[in-house]
């Protein structure tokens, strides 16, 4: 009989520990709930720089294994998220299985703010994806290990306004060091996906005169910005081929793949989705290659998590921005060590925030 002990190689295939994106996670965990019908999923990637903090997504799967490939790829984002922005956190997240339109409610969203708080403040949570600042409200009853709740009751708000803020400014820096120039006068940007983020970003690239595309599966909404922002728009979802100068994807991650870097025919890449690259490195490089600037997702929309962290630390709004508005500077000073050491811009950043969380190691294990 085999040893009941797995050894390192059995791990690699096994299901949970061999998945794919399972990056040295501390912990995973699985929250089930028969009475609300809750099923979600709380990652935590890694804690060296403080409690991991990162939002709640709710999204209906395909299945279970998509939801635990998510959450494995979002909280490991967060963990260089925040690390590359000076703060000191580590990286979570959450993932809730189903649709936040018709199986979201209050009783499901108590129930899970109950499995956050079990974690004792190891994880504090925020919003994402089919989330609003009312359900960390209600989470906030339950449980302090909560940010994102509404101005009222002592929270930051909403955080979209401030991610967009910060992808403005990284979009700016990208359009610098590969367009010659941060000014957006007259650049076609094709926006995909115009939700919370995508909207704000819209508001300040059309103030400066850009020449806006807007895609969306959400037809009405569409409709409705493009009146708005007197914008045009790119039905489906073949808008790779488009002629654009700046693409900004800020609908869900992994667009940037084998199939859609081919078709690209944008000079610079700056939204605000999380893993825009289905493989970091292997895309990465295509793009590399291919002489497209990237501006690193978890750098440029950092806004967010800056903006909750004025939770956690206290600090006030104008801290918020001034650190926001920094995103561009770090944005050009990844760019050049990029080019200086002949790598991507996205190795360039992780290598930065991989330091970081080397040396507080080191200090804690002193
Ligand atoms: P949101 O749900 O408000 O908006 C997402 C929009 O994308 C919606 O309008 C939706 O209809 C659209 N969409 C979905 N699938 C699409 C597709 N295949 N093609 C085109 N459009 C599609 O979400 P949000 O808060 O605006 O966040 C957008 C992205 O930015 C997400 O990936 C999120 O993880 C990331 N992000 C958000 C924040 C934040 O502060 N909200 C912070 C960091 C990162």
């Amino acid at each position: 009989m085999t040893s009941e002990i797995l050894d390192q190689k059995d791990l690699k295939n096994s299901k949970v520990f061999g998945q794919l994106s399972f990056d040295n996670h501390e912990q995973i965990v699985f929250c089930n709930d028969e009475d609300t019908g809750l099923k979600a999923i709380i990652g935590i990637h890694n804690t060296t720089l403080g409690p991991a903090l990162g939002g709640t997504r709710m999204w209906q799967y395909k299945n279970e294994w998509e939801a635990l490939n998510d959450v494995l790829r979002l909280s490991r984002g967060m963990t260089y998220k925040s690390a590359i922005s000076g703060l000191n956190l580590g990286g979570g997240k959450a993932v809730i299985i189903g649709d936040a339109k018709t199986q979201k409610n209050d009783n499901l969203m108590r129930r899970f703010a109950e499995f956050v708080h079990s974690l004792s403040g190891k994880y504090i949570t925020a919003e994402d994806v089919g989330m609003e600042t009312r359900d960390m409200d209600i989470m906030r009853k339950i449980t302090p290990h909560v940010t994102g709740v509404s101005e009222s009751i002592g929270g930051s708000g909403n955080p979209s306004p401030v991610t967009a803020y910060g992808v403005y400014m990284g979009m700016k820096a990208a359009s610098k060091h590969k367009l010659g120039t941060d000014k957006l006068e007259g650049k076609k940007i094709l926006v995909q996906g115009i939700g919370h983020v995508g909207e704000a970003l819209v508001k300040y690239i059309t103030d400066e005169g850009a020449e806006v595309i807007l895609n969306d599966i959400n037809e009405s909404r569409l409709e409705e910005l493009s009146k708005k922002y007197n914008a045009k728009v790119a039905l489906g979802n073949d808008v790779y081929e488009l002629d654009i100068d700046i693409y900004a994807p800020c609908a869900l991650g992994a667009t940037l793949n084998d199939k859609t870097i081919n078709q690209l025919n944008a000079k610079v890449i700056a939204g605000a989705a999380n893993n825009q690259l289905e493989n970091e490195i292997r895309h990465g490089k295509l793009l590399k290659d291919k002489g497209i600037a990237y501006a690193p997702d978890f750098l440029i929309n950092a806004g967010g998590i800056i903006n909750v962290y004025a939770e956690v630390s206290g600090y006030g709004k104008e801290e918020i921005m001034k650190r926001t508005e920094n995103i561009y500077d770090t944005t050009l000073d990844i760019f050049y060590l990029a080019q200086k050491e002949n790598i991507t811009p996205h190795r360039a950043a992780f290598d930065i925030a991989q330091s970081r969380i080397n040396k507080r190691k080191k200090e804690l294990n002193k």
